[in-house]
């Protein structure tokens, strides 16, 4: 990194004038909503559709993509002014563009990729290799550090400067969370075993509600006991039990505690590694990778396809309130001004609390079921801070560090000779100790903890830095409507997974509330730019859109 000085200063006054302009939800925006720039026509937002999105963050506009290309006239309605929701790039620094929430893509299910034909709508992804360098601070010259790449017997070299018996184990542990993942891969991309469908019915038929569950477990066979234990036990314990060398362990428990107010002693960090090792990129399962352009571009390619098939898609559009009928059916939704906009169906892309919360009328929901709503876990420890580069507190005082420059991959990201930096740290309560609210003051004096930490690897860091946006969690909440910051819309503990996410016997995108279905996040199989939750709730409201017509 080339090193220039220039002060914070400008950055800061930036944001605070960045912020006033988006306002926050309802008050801010009334209906003067813009159409997407690329679509077909310059539509104005209907009174009435088939189906209504809220939201268009990348699982919204996934949902409102297969709705439309099976037939349902569909708009998406986004309060933002931009869309993607935590899938955004925005250009913070002036020339800088910045995927300035989620960063790297690996997740994302390779159905969408086809279906929707996202490589045709401008789609580029950019493969990390090597994935990852841990650097060590070490009294010895040149200090070590580790290199992690596809390439195995480079990866199995870097390994064995800590330890030759884990560069041996290592390709073993890649075969076994291998394993993991196929037999539980098929899980996502399907609503969860319906458990109503399990009290009623004939033997066969209630089997075949258990079906996905039962294929998982044979697929797992043998290996169902360690599956188990991956999914139950702190990551330290699986991690003890096949690697002596702390710098890999170190590396490997990473993905067992992103997003999560958890350490790696925590029983139940393995399904969050799981969770980040189980996508792939061009075929290559676990790799991650930049979106060229940014994770916005991603957005734009999805709500591209979107509109070619005919959605309306429109940002500064902030729903209100869900509309109900006397029949306690959803009807479509309220805007600012009282605008109605009526639809068969209502998609919530806004998380479990926003939808359930903010959105519905709390008085036609069960007690039990706004109540679960409530109790959701939501901690979050993430804090994201955003650089732009001349390069060649009751926190953390040594904060966990994910620090990518994707424009070394991706240089239009940044004016020439310049770079984008992402920094994803761990750990940030959501109120400081003592109740001290997160002012600049206190923002800054975490960003400089962690700026000092990077110095200490790569001196010359600090100087360099010329813009910085710094995402606390409440910052994430404001902004992007993360509940308590919280990067999945809820935490991904065994608890909030599968059959309970958001709630007991609501985990099949249905809510209480007839035509009204959750379609983001907070829904199965959870966070991370995904699409499954917004292609499996498509699929779930495509079936009873069809079985309510028949009936009609
Ligand atoms: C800092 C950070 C880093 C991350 N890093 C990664 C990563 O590298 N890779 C990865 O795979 N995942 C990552 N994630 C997680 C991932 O980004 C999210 O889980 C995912 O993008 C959520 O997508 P979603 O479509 O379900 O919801 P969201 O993206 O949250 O979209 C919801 C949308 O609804 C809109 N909305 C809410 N209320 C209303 C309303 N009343 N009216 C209209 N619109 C409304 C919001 O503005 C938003 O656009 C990261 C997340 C964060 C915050």
């Amino acid at each position: 990194m080339k090193a220039k000085s220039r002060s914070y200063q400008h950055s800061t006054e930036m944001l605070a004038g960045l912020r006033a302009g988006l306002g926050a939800g309802c008050a801010a925006h009334g209906l003067r909503g813009h159409r997407l720039a690329h679509s077909r026509t310059t539509e104005k937002l209907q009174r009435e559709y088939d189906a209504v999105v809220i939201g268009a963050g990348h699982n919204g506009l996934v949902a409102a993509a297969y709705l439309q290309q099976a037939g349902l006239r569909t708009a998406v309605l986004e309060k933002r002014h931009v869309l993607g929701g935590a899938a955004v790039t925005e250009e913070i620094v002036p020339g800088f563009k910045f995927s300035r929430a989620s960063y790297l893509l690996s997740l994302l299910r390779p159905q969408i990729y086809t279906e929707l034909e996202l490589q045709r709508h401008g789609l580029r992804v950019l493969p990390r290799d090597p994935y990852s360098f841990t650097p060590l601070l070490e009294d010895r010259s040149p200090p070590r550090s580790l290199l992690m790449g596809h390439d195995m017997a480079q990866t199995q070299r870097q390994i064995a400067q800590f330890s030759q018996k884990d560069a041996q184990a290592y390709p073993k542990y890649e075969v076994f969370m291998g394993r993991l993942v196929s037999a539980i891969n098929p899980l996502l991309d399907a609503p969860p075993a319906d458990t109503a469908a399990l009290g009623q019915g004939s033997l066969l038929q209630r089997l075949r509600a258990l079906w996905p569950l039962l294929q998982a477990g044979l697929a797992l066979g043998r290996q169902l006991p360690h599956f188990y234990e991956v999914l139950t036990a702190p990551i330290s314990k699986i991690l003890d039990h096949w690697f002596e060398s702390e710098p890999l362990k170190a590396t490997l428990a990473t993905d067992a505690v992103i997003g999560a107010m958890s350490s790696p002693h925590t029983p139940g960090g393995g399904y969050v590694l799981l969770h980040h090792v189980m996508g792939e990129l061009e075929g290559r399962r676990g790799a991650w990778g930049y979106v060229a352009g940014g994770m916005g571009a991603l957005s734009q390619a999805i709500a591209r396809a979107a509109a070619t098939y005919g959605a309306h898609i429109f940002t500064e559009q902030a729903v209100c309130r869900v509309l109900l009928g006397s029949d306690g059916q959803a009807q479509g939704v309220v805007m600012q001004d009282g605008t109605e906009v009526r639809s068969k169906v209502v998609l919530s892309n806004a998380s479990p609390q926003l939808t359930f919360l903010e959105l519905t009328p709390q008085e036609r929901l069960p007690e039990d079921f706004v109540r679960r709503i409530q109790q959701l876990d939501t901690r979050s420890p993430v804090t994201k801070i955003n650089g732009g580069c001349f390069v060649a507190v009751s926190h953390s005082s040594r904060p966990m560090i994910e620090l990518c420059i994707p424009s070394a991959l991706d240089p239009g990201l940044a004016p020439p000779g310049c770079h984008v930096v992402s920094l994803f740290t761990q750990y940030t309560p959501y109120e400081l100790a003592g109740g001290q609210p997160w002012d600049e003051k206190a923002r800054n004096a975490y960003a400089d903890t962690v700026f000092d930490c990077i110095e200490a690897y790569a001196p010359g860091f600090k100087v360099s830095v010329i813009g910085r946006d710094i995402l606390t969690p409440p910052d994430l909440e404001r902004i992007f409507g993360l509940p308590g910051g919280n990067i999945f819309h809820g935490g991904m503990s065994l608890d909030q997974l599968y059959f309970t996410r958001p709630a007991p016997s609501y985990s099949t995108y249905q809510s209480p509330v007839p035509g009204l279905y959750l379609c983001g996040s907070g829904a199965h199989p959870g966070g991370g730019v995904m699409g499954a939750a917004g292609r499996n709730a498509a699929q779930v409201v495509l079936r009873d859109f069809r079985r309510l017509r028949w009936q009609r």
